[in-house]
């Protein structure tokens, strides 16, 4: 199959292109679009066969369900079975936006997108380009992260690219995206709103609205018998082809550990703009500044490629337990090392 790339120019999204890549969707194909997390492959989420056709192009297990993205509002009624009050101040705080909320489903919504379950994953993204396609694709639009499962997700049309020529008809390239990291997802099918996946909207912005709201303790637990709720967040996830060790602990020392051990061996750092010019060996990337949690968020991925691209064997990252984002950007990143981690506190040095 032939894979065409189309750039799409945010100031003036061309009509043309967006009915023709809604017409795809429609007739049950793939379409790979911009949102402002990550890019998504999109299909139809009410079409069985179409969903199906995600998880043979990514290779992603069949009991991981799907994320139905939606345009507006009112179009959650007609496959929500119940809208929780919380559920609806949620919406009206962060949609359109990075949040994504677990609700019962209705009969409409097919198995094949949930995964089997009798829930369904909805968001309403805040990126036009993506707004469009899902309003000229039918309004019901299943996307995971258009990566092969495993890899890294795409925070540009280029890594889409990468990872899906000749898979999919069509790549929307809308630029590289804002947060690169996917959605905070919310259960509100229990009483009490549960954050299954950290994202861009916190905890604490989650509790200005529902006060009760807490974390899956599946996501915190040192406990590896209680697992997390969705189903996705059990698989091995954004990993790069080096093995990957994060280095915690005060930063002089995290600076003398990753020295210490990077002389002589093909490897790659992840560092920031504070410490950059600290580290002596190696393949030094810079993912952004600590006094920007955002320039962190939106490079880890990228970076992650990159490192690929080079070839390095190992990488060491420094930690980013920053204040408002840390959580989910340390989640993706234990994630990626397979939760190696060392303290550099205790190490000799
Ligand atoms: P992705 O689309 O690749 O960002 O992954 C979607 C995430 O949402 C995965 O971790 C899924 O397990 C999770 N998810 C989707 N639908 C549900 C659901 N109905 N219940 C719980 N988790 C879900
Ligand atoms: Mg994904």
């Amino acid at each position: 199959m032939q894979t065409e790339l189309i750039r799409i120019d945010r100031e003036h999204i061309p009509f043309s292109v967006m009915e023709r890549a809604g017409a795809l969707l429609q007739a049950g194909g793939l379409v790979a679009f911009p949102t402002e997390t990550v890019y998504g492959l999109g299909a139809d989420a009410l079409n069985e066969e179409a969903a199906r056709k995600i998880y043979a192009a990514k290779g992603r297990p069949s009991d991981n369900p799907l994320i139905v993205h939606i345009a507006e509002r009112k179009a959650l009624e007609r496959i929500a079975e119940k809208v929780p009050k919380e559920a609806e101040a949620l919406a009206e705080a962060f949609w359109p936006g990075p949040l994504t909320m677990i609700l019962s489903k209705k009969e409409c919504v097919p198995q094949g997108t949930t995964g089997g379950l009798s829930t369904v994953a909805v968001r309403m993204p805040a990126d036009e380009i993506a707004r469009e396609l899902i309003r000229q694709g039918g309004g019901y639009i299943a996307a995971p992260s258009a990566n092969i499962s495993g890899r890294p997700s795409p925070t540009t049309a280029q890594h889409v690219y990468e990872d899906m020529n000749g898979r999919i008809p069509l790549i929307l390239d809308g630029g590289p995206v804002r947060i690169g990291l996917e959605s905070t997802i919310v259960d509100l099918t229990e009483g009490r709103p549960v954050i299954l996946r950290p994202g861009y909207i916190t905890l604490s912005m989650i509790r200005e609205v529902a006060k009760e709201a807490e974390m899956d303790r599946g996501l915190t637990a040192d406990d590896s018998n209680i697992r997390p709720k969705a189903p996705g967040m059990k698989y091995r996830h954004y990993a790069p082809k080096a093995e990957l060790c994060i280095v915690e602990g005060p930063m002089e020392r995290v600076i003398s550990y990753i020295n210490k051990n990077s002389a002589g061996s093909k490897t790659g750092i992840i560092c920031t703009e504070e410490t950059k010019g600290c580290y002596v060996n190696g393949d030094v990337k810079c993912i952004g500044s600590r006094k920007d949690e955002v320039s962190i968020a939106s490079h880890l991925f990228a970076i992650l490629r990159e490192f690929d691209a080079d070839g390095v064997e190992r990488i060491y990252s420094e930690s980013f337990d920053t204040p408002g984002l840390g959580q989910a950007i340390m989640n993706r990143l234990l994630k990626a090392a397979g939760h190696q981690r060392v303290d550099a506190a205790d190490a000799e040095l």
